[in-house]
């Protein structure tokens, strides 16, 4: 299946819940939830029906997807990782995507919204341990440090991506220096820093089936 490139905030209007999808403005009173929070379309507005069961897993899956911009084949994946290894798998799930190199990205202030960080990453602004790497889904691990490499610091993108991210929450897991566009990878992030409104239990049932 192809990567969604509509209006995100239509995705949040049909989950009915914040994604976080494109930074300031959903800090702001431009939020599409907060002004039309009702499902997109000819009928958004008519009463809703009450999600159940698969419904209701589903439901939970698309949201994580659409979060972290992952596709199912590669969001499957991580189910399987998971659910091979010892630990509660819902955790360990969210754990691969929290340690994809878009999102770590995200949390160490390179970009506005996990979509743009995805961009940068693409582009090759970002290095770990000194190597250059454009692969948003890599995954690190606890010691690595990631860089904005030199030659890009002096982006605009990233100076404002720098003052937006100062007004947010700072990761335990991650030791931060903004002013250096550096970071370092300190832990594994728990669930209970992860804070997303997904119901991960969900996802494991939908795919436990
Ligand atoms: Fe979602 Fe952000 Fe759009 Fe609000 S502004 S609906 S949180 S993407």
């Amino acid at each position: 299946m192809a990567r969604y490139t509509g209006a995100v905030c239509r995705l949040c209007r049909r989950d009915g819940v914040k994604l976080f999808l494109k930074g300031s403005r959903c800090f702001s009173d431009k939020c599409a939830i907060d002004k039309r929070n009702f499902p997109p379309g000819q009928h958004g507005q008519a009463r809703a029906k009450k999600i159940v069961g698969y419904g209701l897993q589903l439901r939970e899956k698309q949201k994580a997807k659409r979060i972290y911009f992952t596709l199912e084949g590669q969001f499957r994946e991580y189910y399987e990782k998971a659910n091979k290894r010892t630990g509660v798998t819902g955790e360990l799930l969210l754990q691969q995507l929290e340690r994809r190199l878009d999102n770590v990205a995200y949390r160490l202030g390179y970009a506005i919204s996990r979509r743009q960080a995805r961009q940068v990453v693409r582009h090759g602004h970002v290095q770990v341990n000194g190597r250059k790497v454009n692969i948003p889904s890599f995954q690190v691990k606890v010691g690595d440090v990631v860089e904005i490499r030199e030659g890009s610091k002096k982006l605009e993108i990233l100076e404002t991506a720098k003052q937006f991210a100062s007004g947010l929450l700072q990761p335990m897991w991650l030791q931060i220096d903004r002013d250096a566009f550096s970071g370092k990878v300190v832990a594994l992030p728990r669930r209970d820093e992860i804070q997303l409104p997904v119901n991960e239990q969900l996802i494991v049932e939908l795919y436990s089936k």
